[in-house]
């Protein structure tokens, strides 16, 4: 780990600029992205500002990564989905929704990902969509990739070989090393590990938390995971709470934190039901017989209240996507929209649990600063936000630092399954809190002495602060 710049350290080389005036130079020619701006004369506010961020360690709150195992060995029977090891894998989560959406067809996409596809047709493939959404903040996270990892300026015809070589070569053992923590100064990472149903042992276990994933718990109970968790059937609502005790006495003391992604499938607003109106419908639950989904809603609520209630008991974080749906062609926005009011009576029922709100609820990360601000209990995580849309992530992170407490702001999670793409979007985080830092204090909002703590806290102290217990290593 690397030392974080002191205090000491930003004044002495800020106040060297004070009252210098903000230019930005034109483009350099050969440059595909706007030149870094800065002041006139002596150091700018900006490098310096710069300097702080990037030597500051991140502690990233969310990863999707597999076994690096799995990725030296290019294992694609065991990983579903997974991308062949050349620069079609550049495309896959996330980017590819750029691509379909800017008019690739679903089939070509596909065949980026083959193992068995020449590399030029995934090129003469890719290339006119990738053309025709370069600009995202998706398509902005190739590019950092490869300036991080090998040196390249852009993904092009002349390149697109040379890249695939390298990706091939570099997954050795100990990369995930080099890559999050030798190349992006991540010092630890969380992974809700999708490969598993509900938790996994990661390696390296210095480098790598594993996030208890409470899906099959309760959003619905999934019977099969509940009794091979209990080693006995489960068709009482006693059993079923018996089986969620006995995952979290298996888990609870390993896992970083909860995570529930169930917002992609249902509302938040789950019912606080009580047992005795749960406990016959579970009966006829685990008959299989047939519930209306109002009946269904009883049994849900109560497994995710007592979840919520066990995740206090075992002091875990309670991690729950809101807001942008991953992927395309499928978002109801109407309930997206409702995420964060649906959380609000249960931030109330709960006070002793801790929740952070995934993604800052884009494009609703005003009522995340709402919350935030309303409700001990709540903190914001920027994981993939800074890739859905860096501009606005950069006017929310300025909003959410005068509005709520710093130390709710966990302000970096890649989010992505290969793990180079997490170096990449480190980097476009780094460039985001650089400026937003360098706006307020420009602004007059933010004083520079007041820099170095806020970076440290929002980029690793409130993670090592609020998920300490469960670090395992
Ligand atoms: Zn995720």
């Amino acid at each position: 780990m690397k030392d974080p710049l002191t205090r000491r350290t930003f004044l002495g080389a800020s106040s060297a600029i004070a009252g210098t005036q903000f230019i930005v130079p034109g483009a350099k020619a050969d440059a595909s992205e706007p030149a870094t701006p800065s002041f006139a004369g002596g150091t700018s506010l900006y490098e310096t500002t710069a300097e702080l961020v990037g030597k500051t360690p991140f502690v990233d709150t969310h990863e999707h990564f597999v076994d690096e195992s799995l990725r030296v060995r290019g294992a694609r029977e065991e990983v579903r989905h997974l991308a062949a090891p050349d620069f079609g894998m550049l495309l896959c989560h996330y980017t590819d929704s750029d691509l379909q959406v800017a008019g690739m067809p679903a089939e070509d996409y596909k065949q980026t990902q083959a193992w068995n596809v020449p590399l030029s047709k995934k090129w003469e493939l890719a290339a006119p969509y990738y053309e025709r959404c370069r600009h995202t903040g998706y398509q902005l996270c190739i590019r950092e990739t490869l300036r991080a990892l090998f040196d390249e300026e852009d993904l092009r015809a002349d390149n697109y070989e040379r890249i695939s070589q390298r990706l091939q070569e570099h997954a050795a053992p100990g990369f995930y090393t080099r890559l999050l923590r030798d190349i992006a100064n991540i010092e630890y990472a969380h992974v809700n590990y999708l490969q598993k149903p509900l938790f996994a042992e990661m390696e390296p276990a210095d480098l790598l938390g594993v996030d208890l994933s409470i899906n099959p718990l309760c959003a619905p109970p999934d019977l099969k995971i509940l009794e091979k968790t209990l080693g006995s059937k489960v068709t009482t609502l006693p059993e079923a709470m018996a089986a969620i005790d006995a995952c979290f006495d298996q888990y609870g003391s390993k896992a970083v934190a909860i995570k529930s992604q169930c917002a992609y499938w249902r509302s938040l607003n789950f019912l606080n039901a009580d047992a005795k109106d749960a406990a016959p419908l579970f009966k006829r639950y685990a008959r299989k017989a047939s519930l209306s989904s109002e009946e269904l809603e009883i049994i849900q609520g109560f497994m995710f209240h007592y979840c919520m209630k066990k995740a206090a008991e075992y002091g875990l974080v309670v991690k729950l996507h809101t807001g942008y749906y991953a992927g395309h062609g499928g978002m109801p926005l109407a309930r997206v929209r409702d995420n964060l009011s649906d959380l609000c009576p249960i931030l109330k029922e709960h006070p002793d649990t801790m929740f952070s709100l995934f993604h800052i609820a884009y494009p609703y990360q005003d009522e995340a600063i709402a919350i935030a601000k309303q409700y001990r209990n709540a903190c914001v995580d920027m994981c993939w936000a800074w890739i859905i849309n860096p501009a606005a992530s950069v006017r929310f992170l300025k909003e959410f630092i005068m509005a709520a407490p710093a130390c709710k702001l966990f302000a970096f999670g890649g989010d992505y399954i290969p793990v180079e793409m997490s170096v990449g979007h480190a980097a476009i985080a780094r460039r985001g809190v650089t400026q937003a830092i360098v706006e307020l204090i420009q602004e007059g909002w933010l004083a520079e002495g007041d820099a170095p703590s806020l970076v440290e806290r929002i980029m690793r102290g409130n993670a090592l602060e609020i998920f300490a217990k469960n670090r395992r290593a």
